[in-house]
Order: C-alpha cells, then sequence, then structure tokens
C-alpha cells in the first residue's frame, strides 16, 4: 500500500486519531497584555456583513478583526528584531510546516509554581528516557496552563509584580535555539516566553533566541494532554499573510492509537 493511501486507511479506520490543539477564536480569546508605553493588540472580532437579510438575502458573512498574535498562533522569525532578516511568515517553506512533535509534561511542577522555567537539564532527562529530541520537529511544553485558557485574568495570572505563567530558561532557550535539531517550541501559555521574562537578560529568551536562530513558536496550544510523548505529527499552517510576523494557526495533530 502507498504511504498516503495507508494514511487515509488509518484515519478511516481509527488507527489515526486526529487531535485538535487549537484554542477557538472569540472575543474572550485571552490576549497578551503589555504595560505602557508598549502599544497592544486588539481582541478578536467578528463584524456582520450580512445574514440572509436585505444585505445579503442568501448568505451569512463577517469580516475578522484579529492580531497576528491572537489565539493559538504562529511566531515567524521576523517577529522578534533578533530575527528582522528572516522569514515573514508567508515565506516559512511548506515543507516545515508538517513536522513530529513531542510533549515535555512539567504540569506537576506548574502546579507547585507557576514561574516554572524548562531548563536544559530537564530536557536532557526527558531524552534519557524517550530518545532525543526530533530533528525539525516541535518540542511541545505541556504545563497544563490550557485549563485556564476560558479566562483573561487566570491566564495572564498578573499581580502587581507582572504575569506569572511558565516558559523557558535563559540557558534552555539559547540550547533549543543553537543546539538542538527542533524548529521550534509549542507551550500552552499567551507567549512562547515565561510571564516574567521581561525580567530575563537577554528578555523573552525563546523570541530571542529561537527567532533569531530563525525557528518558530506555536501558542496557546490545548489538548496536548491527548498526545503521546513521541510519535505525533503536528500540521501547523498559517495564514500566508504577506510581510506579517505571524498568524492565527488551527494546530492538528496525527496520533497513532
Ligand atoms: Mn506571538
Amino acid at each position: 500500500m502507498s504511504v498516503l493511501k495507508a494514511l487515509l486507511a488509518g484515519l478511516t479506520g481509527g488507527t489515526i486519531e486526529v487531535v485538535d490543539l487549537t484554542a477557538p477564536l472569540a472575543a474572550s480569546t485571552p490576549i497578551l497584555q503589555l504595560p505602557p508605553p508598549f502599544a497592544n493588540t486588539i481582541p478578536f472580532g467578528l463584524t456582520e456583513i450580512s445574514r440572509y437579510d436585505d444585505r445579503g438575502p442568501a448568505w451569512y458573512w463577517n469580516d475578522i478583526h484579529t492580531g497576528e498574535h491572537t489565539g493559538t498562533h504562529f511566531d515567524a522569525p521576523v517577529h522578534w528584531v533578533t530575527g528582522r532578516d528572516g522569514e515573514d511568515v508567508s515565506q516559512v517553506p511548506p515543507r516545515k510546516l508538517v513536522a513530529p512533535a513531542v510533549v515535555v509534561d512539567v504540569t506537576d511542577r506548574v502546579g507547585e509554581d507557576p514561574d516554572f522555567l524548562l531548563e536544559v537539564e530537564h530536557i536532557r532527562e526527558w531524552e534519557a528516557v524517550h530518545g532525543p529530541l526530533p530533528e525539525g520537529g516541535w518540542l511541545l511544553l505541556r504545563t497544563g496552563w490550557d485549563a485556564r485558557s476560558s479566562d483573561q485574568a487566570e491566564f495572564l495570572n498578573a499581580d502587581e509584580t507582572g504575569p506569572h505563567t511558565p516558559g523557558v530558561s535563559v540557558a534552555a532557550a539559547k540550547w533549543l535555539a543553537e543546539e538542538s535539531p527542533v524548529i521550534g517550541i509549542g507551550v500552552e501559555t499567551v507567549g512562547t516566553d515565561a510571564g516574567a521574562a521581561h525580567s530575563f537578560d537577554p528578555a523573552f529568551p525563546c523570541h530571542s533566541y529561537l527567532l533569531g536562530a530563525g525557528k518558530y513558536g506555536l501558542t496557546q496550544l490545548r489538548n496536548l494532554d491527548r498526545l503521546p510523548a513521541t510519535g505525533a505529527v503536528v500540521i501547523a499552517p498559517p495564514l500566508p499573510i504577506a510581510g506579517g510576523s505571524g498568524s492565527p494557526v488551527r494546530v492538528l495533530a496525527l496520533v497513532e492509537k
């Protein structure tokens, strides 16, 4: 049997499951909130054009209003100043948008410490059990944070000292960017960096190192608990916004049962 026929047979027969890792897009979808003096993105919104009425008797359609970095979305290299000469979101090669993915689960640690940071040693511990990170694949960081995604305040988890959400240490971000074989990192939080990453050196190390290395980010993922530690295939195609820095993305995972 050809490989594609085998894939279709698996989908039809139920031995391959399609898991949706995407948060729904709505006005209530949590978005990043930067402090002054920085500019912010808008919430997702719909403006009705017509709905089977005088404005269009047989059809329903809307205009959408969104930022590039709203909900489950893709960060392109050009999003960060370190990647300013890199790919915009329309230039990411399609071949890279279908890739293996592994899940590093740190939910227990995040339960005790919302500011938990993934370190290189945690990845090494994971590799000792599951094998090396996948060449050209995604490291998906499972933190349990998706359970908060229906509430902006709980999701951003900010107090007077700023947001408290899990992420990646400076050393681990540099290692993932410069030494690991992955094409990017996917997270359940509002951005790939930890809530406190504004205070790191460099600030926002995931953005700074990974996008600077021509790698990518995926954010606000959910259902990572339905993926195996290794073996999933992720399809994550952003909209080809010409010159864009990112895009909302429907992220699907193929999982062999
Ligand atoms: Mn982003």
